[in-house]
């Protein structure tokens, strides 16, 4: 049996406390099982990272950006193998596996590249014979927290500019998907950093979350999840008021206007929808459609999704997983069943399904006739199935994109520029998408939420160091 271990100070660390990781296409196989860390042990790790940090800090720029462009490299050239791995835990697609291999790798090049463009500003003082230099540090040991549904890529976009930017990191996986952040985790060791820079370690939240979240030597804490989770992690960072970055739930939605393209808006639904089994914190989980265009949308969006083939996720032909897990099977079928008592039609899938080896299959659902005031339009659901609401306007529409307590990406489709950048100034979400699905982002630009999508700076690309660093402004006489 696969032994998945710890990482920390440059060592890897076995434990006896041990939980296995269950392939969701095949529950009856085992892949590995993961060593679970005591409390103790992962305040051990926390002071070794102190001591990584200052280490990381004497190391040039240049090598710094060496070893980050490493890392990307063998990413990319081992993208293959290790999205395989990560689509047999997950339960997402292997061509999604690779897809989000590669663009992790993607996330360590462009830092690499960043990491030689840390420019200060010099200006001079308004006191006569004073110069000033702003410049930025790291902010110390940042503990990184992600979730399963990206378990690479979320650990790429947080730990790359982490390191690029001086700062140490203590990186806890979800335990769901504990191979994924050790396959990353065994590049990351072979790339030549000091001890301690980079640690990994696991343990379910419950048990070490709190842990990490209260430790004096945690000077900032990035978190993807859940909004309950990133409350909990709030409480305990504010009594030390430390600097915290969270990506949240979401409710996207995606506005089909009556002008729209069909073909465009049916792919962009299915594309934003159901790929990655609906589990993407981006799904539009929401269709809006304007009901000039509803029926004909209705018909041709039912019939594509009742194409797509649900399978194993190594099994080539497969375009849907099955769920990441038991509960996430069952989270959907209760929110399915509690749809329909509110009224929701079933339009199409909802059944869970047989395949050759027993998994968290389940098709496809479309739901009609719902309002966005139900509660399967209210709370994120993290599984294939997508609610059409029909609205009469297309500022009924835009006033129904906005009604959700969450914020972080939008889409519309539309064949009118006018209509396309009013959406785009009118909605309240961090991302907007037109003509594009809601799931697909860029890595070298800004990316997260407004109102309960997102909590602190933005992610990615030049707007990370927001997070990442601490300003310093020098007044010098000469
Ligand atoms: P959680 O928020 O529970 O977990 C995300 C990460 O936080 C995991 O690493 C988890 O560890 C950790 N964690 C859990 N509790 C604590 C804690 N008290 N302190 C610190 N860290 C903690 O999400 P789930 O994985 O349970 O998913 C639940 C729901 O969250 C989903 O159905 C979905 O709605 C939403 N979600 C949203 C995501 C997004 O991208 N916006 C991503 C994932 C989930 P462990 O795995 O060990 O519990």
């Amino acid at each position: 049996m696969k032994l998945i271990k710890n990482y920390i100070n440059g060592k890897w660390v076995e434990t006896n406390t041990r939980r296995p990781n269950i392939n969701p296409s095949n529950t009856n196989e085992i892949l590995s099982e993961v060593c679970l860390l005591s409390q103790e042990q992962v305040l051990e790790c926390i002071s070794g990272a102190v001591k990584g940090q200052k280490r990381w800090e004497e190391v040039g720029i240049e090598q710094r950006s060496d070893i980050l462009k490493k890392i990307g490299d063998e990413l990319i050239a081992n993208a293959t193998e290790i999205g395989e791995a990560l689509a047999k835990e997950e339960g997402k697609t292997v061509a999604e596996g690779k897809g989000e291999v590669y663009r992790s790798g993607q996330f360590f090049h462009y830092y690499a590249a960043e990491c030689l463009r840390q420019m200060g500003d010099y200006t001079k003082s308004v006191r006569q014979g004073v110069d000033i230099i702003v410049d930025r540090e790291p902010m110390g040991v940042v503990s990184v927290i992600t979730p399963w549904n990206f378990p690479i890529a979320v650990a790429a976009w947080k730990v790359a500019p982490a390191l690029c930017y001086g700062n140490a990191v203590v990186l806890k996986p979800a335990t769901l998907t504990p191979n994924s952040a050790y396959l990353l985790a065994k590049i990351i060791d072979n790339a030549g950093l000091p001890n301690g820079v980079f640690n990994l370690i696991y343990g379910s939240g419950s048990s070490i979350g709190n842990t990490i979240a209260s430790s004096p030597d945690v000077d900032a804490i990035t978190f993807t999840g859940s909004y309950e989770v990133g409350q909990q992690i709030l409480s305990e960072a504010h009594k030390k008021m430390i600097k915290c970055q969270f990506e949240m739930g979401s409710k996207n939605a995606l506005l089909i206007s009556e002008d729209a393209d069909i073909k465009t808006a049916v792919d962009c639904a299915i594309a934003g929808g159901f790929t990655g089994t609906g589990q993407k914190c981006t799904a539009s989980s929401r269709v809006i459609v304007e009901s000039g265009i509803y029926d004909q949308f209705k018909e041709a969006f039912v019939k594509q999704t009742k194409s797509l083939v649900v399978g194993a996720s190594t099994d080539s032909n497969t375009q849907i997983g099955p769920l990441s897990s038991k509960s996430q099977l069952e989270t959907v079928i209760s929110y399915l069943e509690e749809a329909k008592k509110d009224g929701a039609t079933v339009l199409c899938g909802g059944e869970t399904l047989k395949r050759n080896t027993p998994g968290f299959y389940i098709s496809p659902c479309i739901l009609g006739n719902t309002t966005n005031d139900m509660k399967i339009n209210r709370e994120e659901v993290f599984g294939p199935l997508v609610c059409l609401i029909k609205v009469d306007s297309f500022e009924e529409g835009i006033a129904v994109v906005n009604d959700t307590p969450f914020g972080l990406v939008s889409g519309i489709i539309t064949q009118s520029l006018s209509k396309a950048m009013i959406f785009r100034k009118k909605v309240q979400t961090g991302c907007v998408s037109i003509n594009l699905p809601t799931a697909g982002t860029d890595y070298h630009v800004p990316f997260g939420g407004m109102k309960g999508s997102s909590f602190g700076s933005r992610e990615q690309g030049t707007y990370a160091k927001e997070f990442y660093t601490q300003v310093k402004t020098t007044y010098l006489k000469p």
